[in-house]
């Protein structure tokens, strides 16, 4: 690949610094560098978010309420006045009959001196209904001098995603420098235009002068909606170098080497034959798959989806023994203290009875207890270690790690994920990857967002299962579920009550404000409900207890000694109790489909019917009842994730901290799904040519310092 780079033509333009641009010193340079904008040609890819449009005044009787617009008007009367804080409102007319009002909360004595009876403005903003019609909250304005007439825009106004410490306008000034040194021809544009992917679609150049510089005409809807055919061109490549970059990191996978763990398999056969339950058939097949891979001197680098309690847990396990028969260990994590206990609880069971030793190290093991996993670790006299983000810290060394079980993958970060691998032998060796999750990621997107994985789907559930009732309520009916759940518990079943807040614990695992404002909703809760339900034994459970305490109620509720569980979403992943057959979900209509899918898994465990009611607060909006409606209708993860996509789209499907996926600058995963088989046949035809054109794609695109690199 190298020579013939070397001959393809220079970037010209491109790869020009931006210090090169006027005005770009060292101080504004690493402003822009810290925001990935070190080259012209980043700046071409800095797309504006939105568009303003002063090509045109409108008159303010003309004005809509939410759709912003640009007005001439004279100031008609000035208030000052004092509501809390200081405010200002100016009300303005254009004689078309209707007055606007100006308000500012925010004002120098001299602006507000600039405003008398008399002086025209010319101002931009969203006009809102106020208390005597329509108001613009803090407008950009600018005061017209006498018979000044400052003309209209040609083109409409980009306003681009803020870069910290440098302005709006400067960052403005800056992109249309870039802009003036776009380059023309096949030094630009790296696909051919032959391709039929790039059929009635313009060229690049034009593709971003259209994006940075809307001709006043453009189609601003189709603007908005990302559907514009400018748009469709650089999603098109923007697709292309991911998949590319993806593809390069799966290729060079593959160069690695890693122990084969080609055993007999006797330890598996003994897991197998002491189990209480037979594997289902998805189970043997993805075990098959895993097994033939980890048969290799390649590292395995496979991801595991099935549906929550399709039974994951029990294919790693047996993954695990595979490498413990060849005398390597096995690192297992979880991303919560909870799911990596219950993994414990499982794998010591199973595991332990055949003589294999499982150690535990999670960050609440300090002290004696921590030195002693961590030398048992360091000796390899722990063959299978199971914990949390801690397994992933520095210090934690392994005598001869073959296997990294990642569960609940979307949790944790690539980087993670790729600090474990790292802690595998030194010798030019990398550990075998097994990713599991239950977050089912629709087809398209798995092409996408891991293409350097291989996929198993254990598509089918144990034998025995009854599906959930799935019910959406109003929170105003809050008083029937009380009654629904005496009732319940009165019958010996059991329930969960789950408090959700929109904000999650941080994802590192630290707990965050928003885990600490879900504690204390759960508190609040616990509380009313104790009360309400005299006679049912309440507990509650939350990301704030210590593990002990955590540990020591969910032990209550398996045993069946506490009836209700009023928990915060920390009971979302793993937690098993077969007789809990009610479950009541707070702010449903405010979590991901796929999250409630999850919550939802915690029952319908046992043999008893189980019913989970949706709680939404009132008034309901149309896409929150469907995305409702989803849920009722369907128990299917995939199809739930399918359509968590489309309702949603993919960044808060996967978290944004996932592979640099809602990273995209233009591309959007549910929207431009059907560009994804075209963007495979086009990897496909550039990683064969071999012609440097894939490198430069995926520099322009991802930068040289890739989000992949090293991965
Ligand atoms: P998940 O895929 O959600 O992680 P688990 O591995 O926790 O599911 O399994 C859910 C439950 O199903 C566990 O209690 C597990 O022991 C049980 N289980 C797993 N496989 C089978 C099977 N083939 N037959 C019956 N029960 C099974
Ligand atoms: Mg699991």
């Amino acid at each position: 690949m190298k020579a013939v780079r070397a001959t393809a033509p220079a970037f010209a333009g491109g790869e020009t610094p931006v210090s090169a641009l006027r005005g770009v010193g060292a101080a504004v340079a690493g402003k822009l560098a810290a925001r990935g904008l070190g080259t012209v040609q980043d700046l071409w890819l800095h797309l504006p978010l939105r568009y303003e449009d002063r090509t045109r005044l409108t008159p303010i009787r003309a004005l809509q309420s939410g759709v912003p617009a640009q007005v001439d008007a004279t100031v008609e009367a000035v208030e000052r006045g004092f509501r809390y804080r200081p405010v200002l409102r100016v009300a303005v007319a254009d004689g078309s009959h209707a007055t606007l009002v100006l308000r500012f909360f925010h004002f120098r004595a001299a602006q507000a001196a600039q405003f008398r009876p008399g002086v025209r403005l010319r101002c931009f903003g969203t006009p809102r209904p106020g208390q005597h019609g329509l108001e613009i909250v803090h407008p950009s304005y600018r005061v017209l001098a006498d018979g000044e007439d400052p003309g209209l825009g040609e083109a409409l106004d980009p306003v681009y995603p803020a870069v910290d410490g440098v302005g709006p306008a400067t960052l403005r000034r800056l992109i249309g420098l870039a802009l003036d040194l776009l380059p023309d021809g096949p030094v630009l544009e790296l696909l051919p235009a032959s391709l039929p992917a790039l059929a009635g679609l313009p060229g690049l150049r034009e593709s971003l002068l259209t994006l940075h510089r809307p001709p006043r005409e453009a189609d601003l809807a189709a603007l908005a909606a990302g559907t514009h055919p400018a748009q469709r061109r650089l999603a098109l490549e923007e697709l292309l170098a991911h998949h590319l970059s993806l593809r390069r990191r799966r290729l060079a996978q593959q160069q690695l080497h890693a122990r084969a763990l080609d055993g007999p398999g006797a330890l598996a056969a003994r897991l197998l034959a002491t189990l209480p339950f037979a594997l289902t058939g998805a189970q043997r097949r993805v075990f098959e798959q895993v097994r033939a891979d980890l048969s290799q001197p390649r590292p395995m680098q496979r991801l595991v989806q099935g549906d929550v309690g399709s039974g994951k847990t029990v294919v790693a396990a047996l993954a695990a023994t595979l490498a413990v028969e060849r005398g390597c260990q096995v690192a297992l994590a979880a991303p919560t203290e909870l799911l990596a206990e219950q993994h414990l609880a499982n794998l010591r069971a199973w595991l332990q009875p055949l003589g294999v030793r499982v150690a535990w190290l999670a960050g609440k093991v300090t002290g004696k207890a921590r030195a002693q996993a961590l030398a048992e670790v360091a000796s390899g006299q722990a063959q299978v270690v199971v914990g949390t983000h801690a397994l992933m810290q520095e210090g934690v060394a392994f005598h001869d790690l073959a296997l990294v079980v990642v569960d609940e993958q979307h949790r944790f970060g690539v980087q993670q994920r790729l600090a474990l691998r790292d802690k595998g032998p030194a010798h030019g060796q990398v550990p075998h990857q097994l990713v599991m999750t239950a977050t089912p990621i629709p087809r398209t997107l798995a092409m996408t967002a891991y293409a350097d994985l291989d996929v198993s789907a254990i598509d089918e559930l144990p034998p025995g299962r009854t599906p959930v009732q799935t019910v959406a309520v109003s929170a105003e009916r809050r008083s029937e579920l009380v009654e629904r759940i005496r009732a319940a518990c009165a019958e010996g079943r059991q329930a969960y009550w789950v408090c959700t807040l929109i904000e999650e614990p941080d994802e590192d695992g630290t707990p965050g404000q928003g885990m600490k404002l879900q504690a204390q909703a759960a508190e609040r809760t616990f509380e009313v409900l104790s009360q309400q339900l005299p006679g049912v034994r309440v507990a509650l459970v939350h990301g704030r207890l210590k593990a002990a305490e955590k540990l020591a109620v969910m032990r209550g509720f398996k045993d069946g000694a506490i009836d209700l569980l009023v928990a915060t979403t920390v009971i979302e992943v793993g937690v098993d109790v077969p007789n809990a057959s009610l479950m009541i979900v707070e702010n449903a209509e405010r979590l991901g489909l796929a999250q409630l899918h999850q919550l939802r898994g915690r029952v319908g465990r046992g043999v008893a019917a189980s019913t989970c009611v949706l709680l939404y607060q009132p008034p309901l909006s149309a896409l929150a009842r469907q995305r409702l409606d989803v849920l009722r209708q369907t128990g299917d993860g995939f199809l739930i994730a399918e359509k968590d996509l489309e309702l949603r789209g993919p960044g808060e499907l996967l978290g944004t901290r996932q592979t640099g996926l809602a990273a995209f600058r233009v591309a959007d995963l549910a929207r431009d799904a059907g560009l994804l088989p075209q963007v495979r046949v086009l990897a496909d035809d550039l990683l064969e040519r071999d012609d440097g054109v894939a490198d430069r794609l995926v520099a322009r695109w991802i930068g040289s310092a890739s989000r992949y690199a090293g991965a």
